[in-house]
């Protein structure tokens, strides 16, 4: 039996809820230029440490982990209320109304954080408030002052987590850093992968996760340069196979740029992968874009890069995934507006853009949001320890804005640390960032799982 047959996703999934552009269950032959080498028979992966956020991590990660494990989670099959829009929306027109109820349309806007009174029907906030203490200011689990919290009143989050049944998605997450991150722990088996992880780590997949869009983004992991190690095109196809792989995303992060940017090869594999969107589920371009926090790869040469990849996007009309990161560099905000500006004024106004991570103030939100009509924000658990300039913007930008996503491995909430190996933030995860967008925009969590979810389809494309 191979291993594709001998794996049991989730019962629910096997009808499929989605169709991609690349049809699940599908493989199809590859031709001589495909990404795919030999396996090393007998080759050790030493995996170095991935760089991309580790300074977050460190910060919202403080705690070991206990054992994994074993038991299976038991799915039922969940439907969702509200029915996502047939179109795009008419962000142009509306745009003005949009603002005007990133100002006014929520209670919470004029009211300061620490003075709001929690809406009743928030049951995770009950949870929360059950077990509070008088020094934590918004009682979420990841809270930077909330160690007095016992693990009962964690596996009591979870459960209300594990109760819900509106499905949701990780709109961005990494599960080949994942994949390197547990083979570099403690588990040396190559064959593991998503379906593994739900079967180990059952409470950090809450029965509605409905799937999730995994970005590639380092080059190392996909394009085939004869010594990389850590290479496995076979794992990625495998994996790709899962319905829970709604789609992908493909591109070089500006950390990888200087290795890459120039590299022909990379070119000739992503553009071979764009040119088959179907095998390997393509639904947009990116991350890519300007870090100039501790990046090192130059910024010319950052730039560079991040113009080829909105070309790319222009040119196979798909959304693009962008990092914008600022840091001691400089301002990496402005610099990716402009170069935006430069793009979209002559070649696509109406690019759609994922503005993935959004950690920044309300005034940077309103640039992106009067700059590019389609942009979109995704909220990562970094904004567990946001404080009032940041969950300003959080209460602003109109929910069907926002995107939630985990940046998995990275940004593991505090509520989930035992249940997965530590430093490991998994798919299913991302439920915690949806509780705390919905206690800071004071609406339910539930439609904030809805919300996102129907701003994920609309944004990649996809269709029922
Ligand atoms: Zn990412």
């Amino acid at each position: 039996m191979s291993y594709i047959t001998a794996m049991t996703p989730r019962k629910k999934l096997e009808t499929g809820l989605y169709v991609p552009p690349g049809r699940r269950n599908e493989r199809e032959n590859f031709d001589g230029i495909s990404p795919i080498k030999s396996p090393e028979v007998g080759s050790s992966r030493v995996v170095p440490p991935n760089c991309c956020e580790d300074e977050e991590e460190e910060e919202l990660n403080v705690s070991s982990t206990k054992n994994d494990t074993s038991s299976v989670v038991s799915f039922s099959s969940v439907s969702i209320v509200s029915s996502i829009e047939s179109s795009p929306p008419k962000v142009t027109k509306d745009f003005q109304k949009k603002l005007r109820m990133g100002r006014q349309g929520y209670k919470s806007d004029r009211i300061p954080v620490h003075h709001r009174v929690v809406l009743s029907n928030n049951p995770v906030r009950k949870d929360f408030e059950s077990t509070e203490s008088s020094n934590s200011q918004n009682g979420f689990p990841n809270s930077p002052d909330d160690s007095f919290r016992s693990d009962a009143s964690y596996e009591s989050i979870l459960d209300t987590f594990h109760q819900t049944n509106v499905q949701y998605i990780d709109s961005h997450c990494h599960t080949d850093f994942m994949y390197n991150n547990l083979l570099r722990r403690h588990d040396p088996q190559k064959h593991e992968g998503l379906a593994q992880w739900i079967t180990k780590y059952p409470r950090a997949f809450p029965k509605s996760f409905s799937g999730l869009i995994a970005n590639f983004i380092k080059p190392d992991l996909f394009v085939d340069s004869g010594n990389n190690d850590e290479y496995d095109f076979e794992w990625i196809l495998r994996e790709l196979q899962l319905n829970y792989y709604l789609g992908t995303t493909w591109g070089c992060h500006p950390h990888h740029v200087t290795q890459w940017g120039k590299n022909g090869f990379f070119w000739t594999t992503l553009k071979y992968i764009l040119s088959n969107k179907k095998t390997y589920k393509v639904l947009a371009i990116g991350e890519c874009g300007i870090d100039l926090n501790r990046c090192e790869s130059k910024l010319e040469d950052q730039i560079e890069v991040f113009e080829k990849h909105i070309d790319l996007a222009f040119s196979h009309k798909l959304p693009l995934v962008i990092h914008c990161r600022s840091g001691h560099k400089g301002q990496a905000e402005d610099i990716c507006l402009n170069i935006l500006e430069k793009k979209m004024n002559v070649n696509h106004p109406f690019l759609k853009i994922h503005r993935h991570c959004f950690t920044e103030n309300w005034e940077t939100a309103k640039k992106w949001l009067e700059q590019c009509p389609d942009v979109h924000f995704g909220y990562t658990a970094a904004l567990l320890s946001f404080k009032e300039p940041q969950i300003e913007a959080v209460r602003r930008i109109p929910l069907d804005r926002i995107l939630l996503e985990t940046d998995g491995p990275y940004f593991k909430p505090k509520c989930f640390d035992r249940v997965s190996p530590a430093k490991v933030c998994l798919p299913g995860m991302a439920i915690a960032t949806a509780a705390k967008l919905a206690e800071i925009k004071q609406v339910p969590m539930e439609e904030v799982l809805r919300a996102t979810y129907n701003n994920t389809r609309r944004v990649y494309q996809i269709a029922l």
